[in-house]
């Protein structure tokens, strides 16, 4: 039975740039993708994340789009004995326009439709994948409504319940937080000035992201409870909580929409691909929304398969398992290390032990009163891929997280049965803050070196 080159599984934002960037190189490309409730999310992408945009085609202009974030302020309100000073990080400190755009995800979803629809190679279906099985010709998939198709290239952009994952058997370990976020549009009485401003609580920060005038997204992490109790309190409790959390600094604050919550359960990282599967966006990764860079890396996922599209012979048998091997080493490190990062701002932020609340208050001095420090913080934080000395992307050489953190090779026995940065269990738990501070210690001594 022949079948399209490739079938990209799943409409959200990954799906959608991943379907596009597979027919952009070439391949007849089917795109498996349901209409789901529109998505009330305002992800953030970083600023090189953003830059891919107009060259995949997808969005010509950000700017009409989106809202530029030029200024990061962290405030610590965790009311601990040991607290961050206030922080201020500037786009224009770095040479940047801005660090990165607040995009509505409704938007943006339909400017990746647009795009997608001028493409003569690319079908959709707007039906549900049903089952995926192994095929001589690659692999097997049936939809809901009764098309039976095999296809050599598998793109999971399915989300964080992946059906492709869980048929190709690549093993996840979602992690329920008994946190979550809620997340609302909100009416200030006064503009945010492309200043994102982050209250940080012992259960998690609060959020105000700048939407243009006087609106802003809320996305506050909490307790799952407390959260549920301030949402059900109704539109008016929900203001009020809003105006006491961000101290009443913008006065006349109104609810414009209703809030939603989002259960986080991390997805940690495995490998991106294999066996003519390539996973992408939450099919492949998923974190806490803290440091923005759930988006962010979903759309380095598909600069990455576009890549690897490019510098595949597909004239040649067995070309979709070559390219899904060559994309999941291609983005092994820049997951490995973003994974490594969200865990330890995550860890160390909520963190109840006294030295771990030392750590990371006086890593925020740090980063107030060293630049070359703030420079270094800022490539981490907005997705700078790292390059060995012959412009290759850099290869992880990593066993397990105590490595990552910093403490060298794997020095915990069970650590050696790892395989990737995120997979033991024992160091991620027990030794987060420690390593995080290690982590930065490394980064210090790069930034004056
Ligand atoms: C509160 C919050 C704030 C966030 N803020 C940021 C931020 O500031 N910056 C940032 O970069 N990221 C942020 N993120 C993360 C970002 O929103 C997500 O990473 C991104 O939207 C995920 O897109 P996706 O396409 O990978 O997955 P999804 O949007 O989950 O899409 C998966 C798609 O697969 C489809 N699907 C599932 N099963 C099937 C099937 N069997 N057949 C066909 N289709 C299927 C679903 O219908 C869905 O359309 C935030 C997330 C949250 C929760």
């Amino acid at each position: 039975m022949s079948g399209p080159d490739a079938v990209v599984v799943g409409a959200g934002l990954a799906g959608l740039a991943a379907a596009t960037a597979v027919a952009r190189a070439g391949l007849d490309t089917l795109h498996v993708a349901p209409k789901g409730p529109g998505d009330r999310r305002t992800p953030a992408p970083m600023l090189p994340s953003v830059d891919c945009l107009p060259s995949s085609g997808l969005v010509d202009d950000p700017a009409a789009v989106g809202q530029p974030l030029t200024r990061i302020r962290i405030v610590d309100d965790t009311g601990r004995l040991v607290r961050a000073p206030e922080t201020l990080f500037d786009s224009a400190e770095f040479d940047l326009p801005a660090f990165g755009w607040n995009f509505p995800n409704v938007r943006l979803s339909e400017r990746f439709e647009a795009a997608r629809a001028g493409l003569p190679n690319l079908r959709a279906s707007d039906s549900l994948l049903a089952s995926v099985s192994a095929d001589p010709g690659g692999w097997r998939l049936r939809l809901a409504d009764g098309t039976d198709l095999v296809t050599p290239l598998l793109v999971g952009a399915d989300g964080k319940k992946s059906m492709v994952r869980d048929a190709v058997g690549i093993q996840a370990r979602e992690t329920a937080f008994t946190q979550a976020a809620l997340v609302c549009d909100l009416e200030l009485g006064r503009p945010l000035d492309g200043t994102s401003v982050e209250f940080h609580y012992p259960n998690g920060p609060f959020t105000l992201v700048p939407a243009g005038d006087n609106r802003a997204n809320l996305v506050w992490i909490d307790q799952r409870d407390t959260l549920a109790a301030a949402q059900s309190a109704g539109p008016e409790g929900l203001r009020e909580t809003s105006c006491a959390k961000s101290r009443w600094l913008w006065a006349s604050t109104q609810l414009l929409a209703p809030a939603r919550l989002f259960p986080l359960s991390p997805l940690p990282i495995d490998r991106a691909g294999r066996d003519g599967v390539v996973r992408v966006g939450e099919g492949a990764h998923a974190f806490p929304p803290i440091g923005a860079q759930g988006l962010n890396l979903g759309l380095r996922d598909v600069a990455d398969l576009a890549l690897t599209l490019a510098a595949t012979d597909r004239s040649q048998p067995g070309w979709a398992v070559r390219l899904s091997d060559d994309y999941a080493s291609r983005r092994a490190a820049d997951l490995g290390r973003t994974g490594s990062m969200v865990d330890a701002l995550f860890r160390s932020l909520l963190s109840e032990l006294l030295p771990a609340q030392a750590l990371r208050a006086s890593g925020l001095w740090a980063l107030k009163l060293v630049p070359p420090l703030r420079r270094q913080a800022n490539r981490l934080g907005v997705g700078h891929r790292w390059t060995n000395k012959k412009g290759a992307p850099e290869r992880p050489s990593i066993r397990c997280c105590t490595a990552a953190y910093g403490f060298g090779a794997a020095s915990l026995p069970s650590c050696r049965r790892s395989s990737s940065a995120r997979s033991c269990r024992v160091c991620s738990s027990a030794l987060a803050p420690v390593a995080s501070w290690l982590n930065w210690s490394k980064v210090i001594a790069v930034s004056l070196s």
